[in-house]
């Protein structure tokens, strides 16, 4: 894994148009990778004491050109350009005033990390060594009529902790001080999504253990990457929240034994309703194996009946 500290392309000393520039080829790339459709989404940089730049509302991310990036005070008021800002400037400007080391942000609707949002599935953590690196515990915020000003208070909550946040029903959002590491984290964020979605169809997840998280949160310090889970790495112990994925994986899977969890930090999958039913009619003197061989044979039956 090749891991960098951050480039220095969205220092302050790169100009406006520059700044410009580059709002429209992270556009592009967001575009390119079918993370907006239409005219969605919207990014922002910071690039002074009370102004930001920002994209235009009603145009697709592909095809952004310099002079169509808009410039906003921290209150939404547009200072320059000839087109309208975003709706949900708002949204960006809450989580600027909150954080002041954020330099960008960026709001997109991977597909998904947003059916993550739209499942209400919490993504889970020790798994993934680059989501854990990269992203760290993602939380969900609760929906919100896109472009209503209470965009910002729902995501709130989560901003202290984390770079990236799910926005229920509705999307991903990702900050950081530097433009290229904020779109590093919704590439990342949907691709881990998407080797979730994959995995749980093989049917079986090996998490990782309670020494490997300790070493991936601190490798983050090292490469200067904050994380709510540090005090607790230190103690030699990282809390793992996998149980809500998880239980998504062992209901397609049942109790056939095929769940892996080297770690011991994932829940053993629960029977179904309907195989703790047979088992608690099999007779007393049946072993596991035969009320097993009983569950297999009546499922196949229910399925036979049922096609
Ligand atoms: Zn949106």
């Amino acid at each position: 894994m090749a891991y960098t500290k951050p480039s220095p392309t969205s220092s302050p000393r790169i100009s406006e148009f520059q700044m410009k520039e580059q709002m429209c080829s992270i556009g592009r790339r967001i575009w390119i990778k079918g993370f907006c459709a239409g005219n969605e989404g919207n990014h922002s940089y910071r690039i002074g004491e009370n102004r930001f730049l920002c994209t235009p509302t009603g145009i697709s991310k592909g095809d952004l050109k310099p002079d169509q990036i808009c410039t906003v005070d921290g209150e939404g008021k547009q200072l320059a350009g000839k087109m309208k800002r975003t709706s949900e400037f708002l949204m960006h400007a809450a989580i600027y005033k909150a954080r002041p080391d954020v330099n960008a942000v960026i709001h997109s609707h991977p597909p998904h990390a947003t059916a993550f949002a739209i499942a209400g599935v919490e993504l889970p953590t020790c798994i993934h060594p680059e989501a854990e690196v990269f992203l760290g515990p993602v939380k969900t915020a609760k929906y919100v009529t896109p472009g209503d000003k209470r965009l910002g208070e729902s995501i709130l909550p989560y901003v202290m902790d984390s770079n990236t946040i799910l926005m229920g029903n509705h999307g991903v959002v990702c900050f950081h001080k530097d433009m290229e590491y904020a779109y590093y984290q919704l590439e990342i964020v949907d691709a881990y999504a998407r080797i979730l979605l994959l995995t749980k169809q093989l049917g079986s997840v090996n998490t990782l253990n309670g020494e490997e998280m300790v070493e991936l949160v601190k490798l983050k310090e090292r490469f200067g990457f904050g994380d709510p889970r540090m005090a607790d790495a230190k103690k030699g112990q990282v809390a793992c929240s996998t149980s809500d994925y998880m239980s998504r994986v062992s209901g397609d899977i049942g109790s056939k034994g095929r769940m892996s969890s080297n770690g011991g930090t994932c829940p053993v999958p629960q029977p179904s309703a309907i195989e703790r039913a047979i088992s608690s009619l099999a007779p007393a003197q049946y072993s596991d194996a035969d009320v097993e061989q009983l569950v297999q044979t009546i499922t196949d039956q229910i399925m036979a009946t049922a096609g």
